[in-house]
């Protein structure tokens, strides 16, 4: 019986590669807001299928970081938050839930997802699900393995932007020796390390220079300098010359102090709408209290959107975290 089973079984990377060898025209999607992930991802994903001769299109609903856009391929996504497109596949990356692409008309679509968030909510056709990647672009780089691809340059290139980026530049603690042993073939395959840092985390404009000073500068440290509590808002951005597009990574900053364990992040929207990332250290959970507010993420790394002014939000969400924190520091050797 259990022989039969295994020998019958087709696990979630043989079933992806079986459907997509038998399609031909696909569509990538990940979620709104892009970051390295996503963009990784998806570009890894579209060159793949490219050298096995289909046709791809990408779909995001936002434009990525500015920071992204030398790298290859980016001018093949289109920006639209609807399509109708007439495909055979959609494979969506980094989404715990569709309505995470924030692209309707997605729903009727052959659906295969591919996603390393807690709580994927089994959305597709095909459905692999694995928290334990420290990036979907490890998965991303199972499944191009497994089409028999050869890992290009390119491939390479956003396979390794996928890990560097979502493993917050090798500091969250969901890494582990599968994750250095896919980096060490995207740089046999000729990425340079030095490099690519370089490019994702040393490219900041003056503005964004002049955005972590006002954001440091209003800083607040709650629980005796455990967590630290940032703000920002549109006018503050304005001032800086950014835009929302500057705003990735500002949440670590807090982080490399030595007693902060968790940093929130409020940016609050024009209408009366909060958006909330946070990031922690160890085994400070803030998926938990991301997931109380009906967000989600990773233990380090989550977020959410609440309706509410920002008086009203803050309370509960600090009440939360310095909760997470305590209960993080318990179980902290
Ligand atoms: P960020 O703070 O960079 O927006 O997100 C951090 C992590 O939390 C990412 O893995 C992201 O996918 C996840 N995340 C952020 N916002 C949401 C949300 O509204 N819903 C869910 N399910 N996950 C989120
Ligand atoms: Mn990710």
């Amino acid at each position: 019986m259990i022989n039969e089973s295994v020998a019958t079984a087709s696990t979630p990377v043989r079933q992806i590669r079986d459907e997509i060898m038998r399609r031909q025209r696909f569509l990538l999607t990940s979620h709104a807001r892009p970051d390295g992930d996503s963009i990784g991802s998806q570009l890894a994903m579209a060159f793949a299928l490219q050298a096995l001769g289909k046709q791809v299109r990408i779909v995001n609903a936002d434009p990525a970081p500015e920071h992204y856009q030398e790298f290859p391929g980016m001018d093949r996504i289109e920006i639209s938050v609807a399509t109708s497109a007439d495909v055979d596949a959609v494979i969506v990356m980094e989404c715990s839930d569709l309505t995470r692409t924030g692209v309707t008309g997605l729903e009727d679509q052959f659906l295969i997802n591919i996603d390393h968030h807690a709580g994927n909510r089994m959305y597709g056709a095909i459905n692999w699900h694995d928290e334990s990647a420290a990036a979907c672009g490890e998965m991303v780089f199972d499944v191009i393995r497994e089409l028999g691809v050869p890992l290009t340059l390119e491939i390479a290139t956003h396979i390794y932007l996928a890990i560097l980026t979502d493993t917050g530049s090798f500091h969250h603690s969901n890494i582990t020796p599968r994750t250095f042993d896919i980096c060490r073939q995207t740089v046999e395959a000729g990425v340079n390390p030095a490099t690519m840092a370089r490019r994702v985390f040393d490219s900041n404009s003056f503005g964004k220079l002049k955005l972590i000073g006002a954001l440091l500068d209003s800083m607040e440290l709650v629980d005796h300098g455990r967590l630290a509590v940032l703000y920002m808002d549109d006018a503050m951005l304005h001032a800086c010359n950014c835009t929302n597009n500057d705003t990735e990574g500002l949440i670590n900053l807090p982080l490399t102090a030595r007693e902060i364990q968790a940093v929130v992040f409020f940016k609050v929207g024009p209408q009366a709408e909060v958006r909330v990332s946070m990031r922690s250290k160890y085994d400070v959970d803030v998926r938990q209290v991301a997931a109380a507010f009906g967000g989600g993420g990773h233990k380090n790394a989550a977020g959410f959107t609440i309706a509410g002014s920002l008086d009203q939000v803050r309370p509960r969400i600090v009440e939360l975290l310095v909760g997470a924190i305590a209960q993080g520091l318990e179980s902290r050797p």
